[in-house]
């Protein structure tokens, strides 16, 4: 698909038209946006937006996993590079915005700097991130964590997506050959300047124009199998019962309740449950439910785990019934880099922008930039708070002002 688009980049506007052009690339019928990693549409997009680079006279390249880099030579770098961008694959029938707003973002502010000031002191690159959702293959942040030397191809020779393709081959296909892997790990990074959706509402019901992320959540991801008695429904005395569904029931309202008492940014989450046998007419023998928990401090996730699991233990103990818990998932809680986000607030004071301060409940490249560097992350709204849908939304005047912002940011780190 082809698009007018200014190359200058100066007008305001030009944005809208960037995200339809980049939304082009694996658009499905329902407006919706899917891009997998190293599919047909996810290698149209990398290398649309590789020539688009060029265009702009950035030196792109790419890495050995498929993240695509569009450098700006800076005249007095040290060797050091600020990393700016966000990245390019979505969920299965994904919003336009997720990841891409970053990309062009980054483009359009790292041209309208050199447009306006030439060529910067220290070396700016825009980075199209092969991979971060999670989506196709069962492992996330692929393009960061190679970047910052966390995964290299030993953790995915086992891997396959749902079709059975590896991912080794998947990346053969998408012309990255693993027998030529060199390690995209960089030791050049300074600093990674990332703006994104704030796929929430607060924002919006704050009617603010900018978030300024002062840390990303902690996760924990558990699954909890509760084993009772499976029996006759109808001759079973209710003393006599080892009912694993209203135990589950009981563990579940204490979870929730739990949360409020204990902090009000804690959330927990429980969103499937399996019930065996699952018979109307049979009390349930065994129950497994999910437990998302997310906080941005370690410590609270730490007291809320030892509260709500010692509940669990003895409600079950005096049960007669046996509980297990796994945990298949702990990822650390991120502060950002406060000097960069008083950078950002300055800035967005400067233009009397309306701005506040933020945790991100949702995972990004930003939290894996910021254990290996002075990281920020700034957030525009989105409508209805929705994302991960077609439905996602920004409006033209908000990612107007994150561009702004960007750039001013940006101004004052390389130039
Ligand atoms: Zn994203």
């Amino acid at each position: 698909m082809a698009i007018q688009v200014n190359k200058q980049l100066m007008d305001k506007g030009q944005v809208g038209a960037m995200i339809e052009w980049l939304a082009s690339f694996g658009q499905e019928e329902n407006g919706g946006v899917t891009r997998l990693l190293y599919s047909p549409a996810w290698q149209d997009a990398q290398h649309a937006l590789n020539k688009f680079m060029e265009e702009m006279n950035l030196t792109t390249y790419f890495d050995s996993v498929g993240n695509l880099f569009g450098r700006l030579q800076g005249t007095d770098s040290k060797g050091k590079t600020i990393l700016t961008g966000s990245h390019i694959d979505t969920v299965v029938e994904g919003g336009k915005y997720d990841g891409a707003y970053g990309i062009i973002a980054s483009l359009i502010a790292v041209i309208r700097l050199y447009n306006q000031y030439g060529y910067p002191k220290k070396t700016i690159e825009v980075v199209s991130l092969c991979e971060e959702e999670g989506s196709r293959f069962p492992l996330t942040f692929w393009g960061s964590r190679n970047i910052t030397g966390v995964y290299n191809l030993d953790h995915v020779k086992n891997v396959q997506d749902a079709n059975g393709i590896s991912f080794l081959e998947a990346m053969m296909h998408a012309g990255f050959d693993p027998g030529k892997y060199t390690s995209p790990a960089r030791k050049d990074i300074e600093r990674f300047v990332e703006i994104h959706i704030e796929q929430g509402m607060v924002m919006e019901k704050n009617q603010n124009q900018i978030g300024l992320v002062s840390h990303i959540v902690g996760q924990r991801r558990y699954t909890i199998h509760i084993k009772g008695e499976s029996n006759h429904a109808g001759t079973t005395p209710m003393y006599f019962r080892k009912d694993a569904v209203s135990t589950a029931c009981y563990l579940i309202s204490f979870l929730t309740e739990k949360t409020k008492e204990l902090d009000p940014s804690l959330v927990a989450t429980v969103g499937k449950l399996t019930v065996k046998p699952n018979v109307p007419n049979v009390i349930a023998g065994e129950v497994e439910f999910s437990l998302d928990i997310r906080h941005h401090e370690e410590r609270i996730i730490d007291q809320y785990c030892h509260e709500i699991f010692a509940e669990f233990k003895r409600t079950l103990e005096s049960l007669k019934m046996e509980v297990s818990i796994s945990q298949w998932m702990d990822v650390k809680p991120v502060m950002m880099d406060i000097q960069m986000r008083n950078l950002a607030r300055e800035a967005a004071e400067g233009k009397n922008m309306r701005y506040q301060e933020i945790i991100s409940g949702a995972g990004h490249d930003a939290q894996v930039f910021g254990k290996a560097c002075p990281t920020s992350l700034l957030f525009v709204p989105s409508r209805n708070g929705i994302s991960h849908s077609p439905d996602e939304f920004t409006h033209g005047e908000d990612l107007e002002i994150g561009i702004d912002l960007l750039t001013e940011v940006l101004y004052k780190l390389a130039y």
